[in-house]
């Protein structure tokens, strides 16, 4: 498939996520790379993004709470274009309500090559790149010609049920 030259700015829109018994693990993350996130935009499901916010003094804008489609949104988010990396610290010993919301976020940051960290040492690595803070030229693949597949599919459906 063809791909496309993308472009991420020096500071990035970074979605921040951990499940309950992650938290804490998150926060202690965020302590530690305080400084760092200091100059990016960050984001994050309800009370992930409001436990950092109080720990550190961060400020993370809170969407929904995970399990009431927080994940969706920041899939969402990637969707438009608006996030640039996700930091996801997922619980591999408990399952979860919101199993198939979790399982979408990471394909859709598969689909837009997105950045994304299920655990701490990946965080680790990811934070220390010479990338986090500044411009990375990546790629991305080029759906234009899946899209007008699609949209020629959905025409000849119109069509027919005319
Ligand atoms: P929470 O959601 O930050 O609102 O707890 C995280 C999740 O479980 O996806």
């Amino acid at each position: 498939m063809k791909e496309n030259q993308k472009t991420m700015k020096a500071q990035k829109r970074i979605a921040l996520i951990a499940h309950d018994h992650k938290k804490d693990t998150m926060v202690d993350w965020c302590k530690s790379n305080k400084e760092i996130l200091g100059r990016h935009f960050l984001c994050g499901t309800g009370t992930t993004a409001k436990l950092i916010s109080a720990n550190t003094g961060l400020p993370v804008e809170a969407l929904k709470s995970g399990p009431l489609g927080g994940d969706q949104e920041v899939g969402a988010r990637i969707a438009e274009g608006q996030i640039d990396m996700v930091i996801f610290f997922s619980d591999p010993l408990e399952a979860q309500p919101h199993d198939p919301d979790i399982k979408a976020l990471l394909r859709i940051a598969n689909v837009y090559n997105i950045p994304y960290a299920s655990n701490r040492a990946t965080a680790d690595f990811m934070i220390t790149s010479k990338f986090f803070d500044s411009e990375y030229s990546g790629t991305e693949e080029d759906y234009t010609e899946l899209n007008s597949r699609r949209e020629k599919d959905i025409q000849a459906e119109i069509n027919a049920r005319r």
